[in-house]
């Protein structure tokens, strides 16, 4: 596997650099990250913020979660297309 990862949003607004692999990735099948995807499961990768760099000019804007979610998250999505990233 690369050193680094290079991703971003379809649209081709968001570009981001992964610096390290991430610590571990999974799909998650339940219902709250079928509703915040809007599809079958979640794709969650969770890696050290400071591992992340953004290559473009576009950020991504925190969104608010839901109340039911467990607080201290924040929910990046594109400006764009508004899909998370
Ligand atoms: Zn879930
Ligand atoms: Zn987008």
């Amino acid at each position: 596997m690369a050193s680094t990862l290079d991703g971003g949003r379809a649209c081709g607004s968001v570009r981001y650099r992964l610096e390290d692999e991430p610590i571990v990735v999974h799909c998650c099948h339940c219902r709250f990250c079928q509703r915040m995807s809007g599809s079958a499961f979640g794709l969650n990768a969770m890696i050290e913020t400071e591992r992340v760099t953004l290559l473009g000019r576009t950020l991504p804007e925190p969104v608010p979660t839901p109340p039911t979610h467990p607080k201290g998250q924040v929910w990046y999505r594109c400006p764009s297309c508004q899909v998370s990233v």
